[in-house]
């Protein structure tokens, strides 16, 4: 039966810009009343279930991304970003009420009416991601992917070479998948990299990483991993960048590589990404050819649904672990955001909007 939809809805808005230089706080964003977006032939309305909060969402929060391939978000405007929810009235081929849909451009509304032939638009098929539908914005989504294709595109890894591996950001979203894909794919030592003492211990005690290294509270991050890892290291999967990057480029060994996947220590810089390094860690990368490439998931598309089959069948069989850190409530939305760009996350960062009944 179709559900009583109300009239009027809830929106969160980009209320005014951070600056540059500046760290986003809640104050960014506001919550509105809008009215349900009403459907024309070839549509749907989606009710919103969970939405996504990245790190590459504080780039849109300038006037200017300054990455050509991302649209700043709209002052006054609800801003959008990887979100799922349900069908609840359906105009359109193809979509029916009920369906389980995901986008990576979904605005942080109640309610949204998407077009049909919307190309961003998917409707899930598995059974099990339909009833776990967070799922696909964190460890069956875009987060696993840029970890799953990270490591496939760039880290080298033969099997049984027994690589040692550094994780830095390694209790967020991207980084809890990175360590565990590397070590389904045959690393030896993987040791994570993250900012609090709880982050540390659920890596060790329930993902399977061998060592975990607290920056916030490290004498020396070079000497620990020199420590845990005397033989060197031969994969960096980097989320973070700055000095924590430094220190383990440091430690590579001649021949190793660098995942480049995000430099979130210096997002609230006014620098072209990928920042610039020091001078001595630009030698060490020429002197011991070390490859740092720059990584970009969306270059990957064609390989997206080979690899979500395979990173939902690791989470079904119980290799591949997960946490969530959930905020309850659209109105959470820019609160989420802010927490997660400060390491108030373990895992995935969600917000559930709504029930999926
Ligand atoms: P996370 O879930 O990892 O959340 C961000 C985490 O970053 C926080 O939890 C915090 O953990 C850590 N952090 C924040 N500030 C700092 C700092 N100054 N120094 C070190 N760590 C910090 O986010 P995601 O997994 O979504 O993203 C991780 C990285 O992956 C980001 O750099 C992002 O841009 C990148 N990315 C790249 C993609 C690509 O295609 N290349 C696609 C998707 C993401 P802690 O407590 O440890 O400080």
């Amino acid at each position: 039966a179709a559900e009583e939809v109300e009239n009027s809805c809830a929106c969160v808005i980009l209320q005014c810009r951070p600056g540059v230089e500046n760290e986003p706080t809640e104050t960014n964003f506001a919550v509105k009343t809008m009215e349900v977006p009403l459907i024309n032939e070839g549509q749907c309305l989606a009710k919103t279930l969970c939405l996504s909060v990245d790190p590459y969402m504080r780039c849109l929060m300038n006037e200017d991304s300054g990455v050509g391939y991302l649209t700043s978000w709209d002052l006054g405007k609800p801003p959008s970003g990887g979100g799922v929810g349900t069908i609840v009235k359906s105009r359109c081929e193809g979509f029916q009420e009920g369906d389980i849909v995901y986008s990576f451009q979904w605005p942080w509304q109640e309610f949204v009416a998407f077009s049909g032939d919307d190309a961003q638009l998917s409707k899930e098929r598995s059974a099990f991601l339909c009833s776990n539908p967070s799922l696909l914005l964190g460890i069956v989504g875009m987060t696993s992917l840029t970890s799953f294709l990270g490591i496939r595109e760039k880290a080298h890894i033969t099997p049984g070479a027994n690589q040692s591996v550094v994780v830095s950001g390694a209790a967020g979203a991207c980084g809890m998948a990175a360590g565990q894909i590397a070590k389904l794919d045959g690393c030896g030592i993987v040791i994570g990299i993250c900012g609090t003492d709880e982050k540390c211990c659920w890596l060790t005690d329930e993902l399977g990483f061998d060592y975990a290294i607290n920056y916030k509270t490290s004498k020396n991050i070079r000497e620990e991993i020199k420590l845990k890892c005397p033989a060197g290291i031969d994969v960096y999967f980097d989320n973070v960048g700055g000095e924590i990057s430094n220190e383990v480029i440091r430690c590579m060994n001649p021949n190793s590589h660098i995942v480049l996947c995000g430099q979130i220590s210096l997002y609230n810089k006014d620098i072209p990404y990928p920042p610039p390094i020091p001078d001595d860690v630009q030698e060490q990368l020429r002197v011991k050819k070390i490859s740092r490439d720059r990584f970009l998931v969306l270059n990957y598309m064609e390989k997206f649904a080979s690899a979500k089959e395979q990173l939902e069948a690791w989470v079904r069989e119980g290799k591949l672990k997960y946490r969530e850190t959930i905020a309850k409530g659209l109105e959470t939305t820019g609160y989420a955001f802010v927490s997660m760009m400060r390491g108030g996350n373990i895992g995935k960062q969600i917000v559930k909007v709504a029930q999926t009944m």
